[in-house]
């Protein structure tokens, strides 16, 4: 019996899965797709309801995981085959390399500016650029580049690039890495690996891409966010101030065929944010259906609509097009036909299942539902469980759901993962 876990995906649920097993005295390896942890509550500036600040609530979890001996971090890794059975399984884990070395690297990042090459930054969703030696973000945990062989010239063109490895005065860039597999033994696999968003340019209706008024719900968070683009200020494309602004909830619902749960509720958030950094600007919320579950969530909602004097409009049919430099909102409300002039609007899209999760999921020997997440047992005293023994899923990787339950569901797997 080999009391050892493999957890996939560092986002917070992975890393408080970790640190549980990890206090426990077990090892853990926890495998990641990325660069860096933290997934994609990093990317927050604030959380609902409480509006605590993401990056204070996650930096010490990430330096604790970070510092802590039994759990072997394996960023740019992923699984490729899981065989055995529950208390003795054997994990093959494939570690792309990275070309920098996280033993020399102190993080200075005196090797980006010399690289030549520019390309968007993913994890900024595309607002700006990045170099093709990079770490995703300000303050990125561990804080060691890596080269995206996809765009540097060394690997794209066979050219004799140097720039970066001659800015480096500590000698960490290594040319002659080499990615590499690893064979672990585990008695059992938590998997965490998050969610997607919607794709809002499926959904015409909103011109989303055509529009440069038009936002997704993760671009405004960054764009809001501190260690973000523009360094929390609230800047239009055009490089103006929003005074009217119109977020329309349930982008994608029709489509996948379920409510995500917490779209509602980072929408309010966002016009929170909004009024407490623009005190003069309009925010109207403009919603089919308001999900707002539990104490707390009424009463940050209720707060956002009396104390912020946010407008919420109960309306079908939404689409937005362009009105000069801004955006026109139509939509039917009570058999009326209505519309709004604004200069920023935000699409908040359906949560949906993780790209590659069928792929995992075959190479787990676990199913997926129909809508693509990874399937649990239906038996409700047993949520995270899996169709394998042995396998646990947590947070979004099996359904949307908000950082709360994501956190309480990484307790229940680990007590399983080591009470059997
Ligand atoms: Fe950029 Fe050149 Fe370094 Fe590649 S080798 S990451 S192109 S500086």
């Amino acid at each position: 019996m080999n009391n050892d876990v493999l957890v996939i995906g560092a986002g917070i649920a992975g890393i408080q899965a970790s640190l549980l097993v990890a206090k426990s005295g077990r090892q853990v390896y926890l495998v990641e797709q990325s660069s860096m942890i933290g997934g994609n509550a990093i990317k927050f500036e604030e959380v609902f309801p409480n509006m605590e600040c993401s990056t204070c609530m996650l930096a010490p979890k990430q330096q604790e995981l970070l510092q802590t001996s039994n759990i072997e971090l394996l960023t740019l890794s992923s699984l490729e085959s899981l065989s055995g059975s529950a208390g003795d399984f054997t994990a093959k884990v494939s570690v792309k390399a990275g070309y920098v070395s996280p033993v020399d690297c102190i993080g200075c990042g005196a090797c980006y500016e010399p690289c030549p090459v520019s390309v968007p930054n993913d994890f900024e969703e595309r607002l700006i650029e990045r170099k093709a030696i990079f770490v995703p973000c300000a303050g990125a945990l561990p804080n060691v580049p890596m080269i995206d062989t996809s765009n540097c010239v060394r690997f794209t063109k066979g050219d004799e690039c140097t720039l970066c490895q001659e800015a480096c005065m500590f000698g960490a860039i290594d040319f002659a890495q080499e990615d590499k597999e690893l064979e672990l033994k585990v008695g059992a696999v938590i998997v965490a690996t998050g969610f997607d968003e919607f794709a809002v340019d499926g959904a015409q209706q909103y011109g989303y891409g055509e529009n440069p008024a038009v936002y997704t719900a993760m671009e405004f968070e960054r764009l809001f966010a501190s260690n973000g683009p523009t360094g929390g200020d609230l800047t239009l494309r055009d490089g103006g101030t929003p005074k009217k602004v119109a977020i329309v909830h349930c982008v994608g619902r029709e489509q996948v065929g379920y409510c995500s749960g917490i779209c509602c509720m980072y929408s309010v958030k966002f016009a929170r944010f909004i009024k407490h950094k623009l005190h003069d600007a309009d925010v109207f919320h403009l919603y089919s259906d308001l999900c707002v579950p539990g104490k707390s969530y009424e009463v940050f909602c209720r707060e956002t609509l009396e104390e912020d004097g946010v407008e919420f409009i109960n309306c079908g049919d939404v689409s937005v097009s362009k009105n000069g430099g801004g955006a026109k909102v139509s939509y039917k409300s009570g058999g009326e036909s209505g519309s709004l002039d604004v200069d920023m609007v935000i699409l908040a899209p359906a949560v949906i299942a993780r790209s590659g999760s069928d792929e995992l999921a075959k190479t787990l020997g676990i199913e997926c539902d129909e809508k693509g997440f990874f399937k649990t047992n239906a038996d409700a005293l047993s949520p995270v469980a899996t169709s394998r023994d042995g396998v646990y899923v947590i947070g979004c990787a099996e359904g949307p759901k908000d950082i709360a339950v994501s956190v309480a569901q990484a307790g229940a797997a680990v007590a399983r993962a080591i009470g059997g």
